[in-house]
């Protein structure tokens, strides 16, 4: 078990009303240091609030920095559940070992998590669809600014309370094939959840948005021909009810919620090709009838079902621009699960007591 001292917040912030997506944070936080000497150490929570570092400190040079994504989720009976934490934990120690930072015992980061969890439960909301955004993240702090791998982290967990992503029922989105600019390249940081990959992807991200659109297709960085992820999601596509998401060869992030929908899909039967999947593939499918549904698969927005492409102004409907049936069956199953509505036969959820 993990040595973690309790500081209480003096002060309870009151809870807000509107939850959007990642404005809000809960009263207390979870810090942890690491040293070469000393490894991982001085485990703590203490009231959320600012941080000091020296302007010096190697993340806000070069970028050594990593973070995870999961959520916890209150069930009717009251009680707070985490959705597949050790999947989040083994990915982030995959981007430790990319980085070059140090990884963190799987038991202990997972007691930091339910912790931090447990110590702020009462910010596991109670309304229909909200829940309790998890973020974990490393830095490196090291004072200097030559290039080098630092000497020391530090490793923060915050939490924000997140209402429902689809208030109004699921809307498919409008996606904008970005042909020029790329998120990841075989070989760079793609398969890990580093923020640099997001520094790359923000102009691609503004440019769909200018022109209307909700979301970027990423294309391989090589040959800018076959599709990497929608947005911040894994992408999957629907063609002659045989289910096709592009392979994890090093530019895609291996998704948790990716892993549990191929998961799903196999246990009810359906054929599912982790491959190459190229963008003439999906636009000739469509021609001929055969592209039934495509959609993205993250822990933010679960399912995000695509209702429009556009490829260099050729624009391609999906299935009327309407929610398609698996997306839809994924999506009741995978909420149904993570607010325990329905039977975790998989044994996705932790409870956090
Ligand atoms: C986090 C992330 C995803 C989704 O992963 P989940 O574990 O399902 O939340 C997909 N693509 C990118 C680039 C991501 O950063």
């Amino acid at each position: 078990m993990l040595n973690i001292k309790i500081e209480q917040t003096k002060q309870k912030k009151e809870k807000p009303k509107d939850m959007p997506f990642g404005k809000h944070f809960s009263d207390h936080m979870f810090i942890m240091d690491y040293s070469r000497d000393k490894g991982w150490h001085d485990a703590r929570i203490v009231p959320f609030g600012n941080i000091s570092l020296s302007p010096a400190a190697m993340v806000f040079h070069y970028a050594q920095e990593l973070f995870e994504g999961l959520k916890a989720y209150r069930t009717e009976s009251g009680k707070v559940q985490i959705f597949r934490p050790e999947k989040n934990i083994a990915r982030m120690n995959w981007t430790c070992e990319r980085l070059c930072m140090p990884e963190i015992d799987p038991q202990d980061a997972l007691d930091a998590i339910e912790a931090i969890v447990r110590t702020d439960s009462d910010w596991v909301p109670s309304e229909p669809d909200h829940s309790l955004y998890i973020r974990p993240f490393m830095i490196a702090t090291d004072p200097y600014i030559g290039v080098k791998i630092s000497g020391t982290y530090l490793f923060i967990i915050i939490l924000s309370p997140v209402g429902a992503y689809y208030p109004e029922g699921i809307d498919p989105v409008k996606i904008y094939v970005e042909n020029e600019y790329v998120r990841a390249v075989r070989g760079g940081l793609g398969f890990a959840k580093a923020g640099a990959n997001y520094a790359a992807s923000l102009k691609g991200q503004e440019r769909a948005q200018d022109m209307g659109y909700t979301q970027v297709l990423w294309l391989d960085g090589v040959e800018r021909k076959y599709i990497d992820e929608v947005g911040t999601m894994n992408v999957f596509f629907v063609i002659d009810n045989k289910i096709i998401t592009p392979s994890l060869e090093g530019s895609v992030l291996p998704g948790v919620t990716r892993d549990s929908c191929i998961h799903l899909l196999k246990d009810w039967g359906y054929t599912v090709e982790e491959r190459k999947v190229a963008l003439s593939e999906i636009t000739e499918a469509n021609k001929a009838g055969k592209l039934n549904e495509a959609f993205g698969a993250g822990t933010a927005a679960v399912i995000s079902p695509i209702g429009t492409l556009n490829d260099n102004g050729n624009i391609i409907e999906i299935n009327g621009g309407e929610i398609g049936p698996i997306a839809q069956k994924l999506y009741d199953t995978l909420t149904g699960i993570q607010w325990g509505k329905i039977e975790d036969k998989y044994d996705w959820t932790l409870e956090v007591q």
